[in-house]
């Protein structure tokens, strides 16, 4: 049985961004990364974290980027985001966030999500420790001294530490008993790229609507963005609209500050939920990414969150030489359960809010955009939320 100091279940953005991070912190040790989904640098779309999506990053994933000696080659695919641009269906001011404001050159960034992946596979490739499997973790095991897993090939291996990054619902966390609390939106996303009249400014939308809200990211090119556009589920799917349908829709909804919506890519639609895992971590386990908790997409925190989980445990690990132990998995929770909480409550109010049609609310979310445009705290907080608790830029 080949043995491990970690391995990891899921090769996807999480995946590999701990091993990335757990492989700088610690270069003696030896990283399996196993996933059944094949990835080369050159095709990455066949592993599900990899498709048609664009992922806005904080300043400070950015920043942790950048400290891993990736930041350089996304620098060449990332949009900045110069100001958040929000506003509500039916009520005329919008508010903005600016990044001048905060003396910063970005609130983030937005990278499509197959260049990072490709970066993230050509990083773990030339990264020493770091082994890519190509396989599928069938049954997890777990004694004193090591967990053990048996893979879809046949072979077995045992590793001191197993991280479970396999993505929401996760398959392996059910089978060992580990539960999720979960919250219904009932709405989807519907994600593709449009093309627009006017220039972006690199500026981001979150335009609030009476059925969901709808989040528009800016691209490389100035008359591109990425949409999210959340829509309840029990109306019919827009995603297989033909596309003049569909941009007529989007215009109605949008209205025209980016001038008209000409062109829209293939549509891909995605089920939204709020999980969050009951157990993220037991003795020889940790639980990551979407397996711990998969969050609404509107307001691009779920791998900006993750990833400052990746962070901070490749910090605890950083020079142990036991890293599946209790004490170290405990301290980790510890330092990670205030950010996971408040980043998690946040989108979850922030989709209940702005998604409602009862009156009450529609006048509660009025006066929020307005007191985040007269109150200056109330803004800041906001915004260090969104840049990912982090005053400097990548
Ligand atoms: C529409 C949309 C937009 C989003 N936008 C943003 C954004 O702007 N900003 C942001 O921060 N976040 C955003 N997110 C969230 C972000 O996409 C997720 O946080 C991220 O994809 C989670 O990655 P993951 O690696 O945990 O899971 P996944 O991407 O699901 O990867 C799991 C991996 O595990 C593998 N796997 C599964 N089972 C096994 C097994 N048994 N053995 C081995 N491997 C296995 C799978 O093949 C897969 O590769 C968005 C999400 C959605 C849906």
């Amino acid at each position: 049985m080949t043995t491990y100091d970690l391995a990891i279940v899921g090769g996807g953005m999480v995946g590999a961004s701990l091993a990335l991070l757990c492989a700088r912190a610690n270069p003696s040790w030896r990283i399996a990364v196993i996933d059944p989904h094949p990835a080369e640098v050159g095709d990455v779309s066949a592993r599900p974290s990899f498709d048609a999506r664009a992922t806005a990053l904080s300043a400070g994933s950015a920043s942790y980027l950048n400290n891993l000696g990736v930041w350089q080659s996304l620098n060449a695919v990332a949009a900045p985001i110069e100001q958040v641009h929000i506003s509500d269906k039916g009520y005329l001011p919008g508010q903005r966030i600016c990044a001048g404001d905060y003396a910063m050159p970005a609130l983030g960034y937005v990278v499509p999500n197959q260049p990072l992946g490709a970066v993230f596979i050509s990083a773990m490739a030339t990264q020493s420790g770091i082994e890519s499997l190509v396989d599928s973790v069938e049954q997890l095991t777990v004694t004193a001294k090591a967990a053990e897993a048996r893979l879809a090939s046949g072979a077995n291996i045992s590793a001191k530490l197993i991280a479970i990054c396999d993505g929401a619902d996760s398959p392996l966390c059910k089978a060992l008993g580990i539960g999720h609390r979960k919250r219904h939106y009932q709405q989807r996303a519907v994600i593709a790229n449009v093309r627009v009249s006017k220039p972006h400014g690199n500026t981001a939308f979150e335009r609030f609507t009476d059925e969901g809200p709808l989040a528009l990211l800016p691209l490389q090119n100035s008359r591109e963005l990425a949409l999210v556009w959340t829509q309840p589920i029990l109306e019919p799917d827009r995603s297989g609209r033909p596309d003049t349908d569909f941009l007529q829709q989007l215009q109605q909804r949008f209205g025209h500050r980016l001038g008209r919506f000409e062109a829209v890519s293939e549509r891909f639609s995605y089920p939204l939920q709020l999980s969050e895992v009951d157990e993220p971590w037991r003795s020889r386990l940790v639980v990551m990414g979407n397996a711990a908790h998969s969050l609404h997409p509107v307001a691009g925190q779920g791998f900006n969150l993750s990833l400052r989980d990746c962070g901070v445990l490749a910090d605890c690990l950083k020079g142990v030489t036991d890293p599946g132990a209790l004490e170290c998995l405990k301290n980790y929770g510890r330092l990670r359960q205030q950010d996971q909480t408040l980043t998690t409550e946040l989108s979850h109010a922030m989709v209940k809010l702005f998604s409602s049609r009862r009156a009450s609310l529609v006048s509660a979310r009025h006066l929020g955009l307005l007191g985040l445009e007269l109150f200056a705290p109330l803004k800041q907080a906001f915004s260090r939320q969104m840049m990912g608790g982090h005053s400097g830029a990548a």
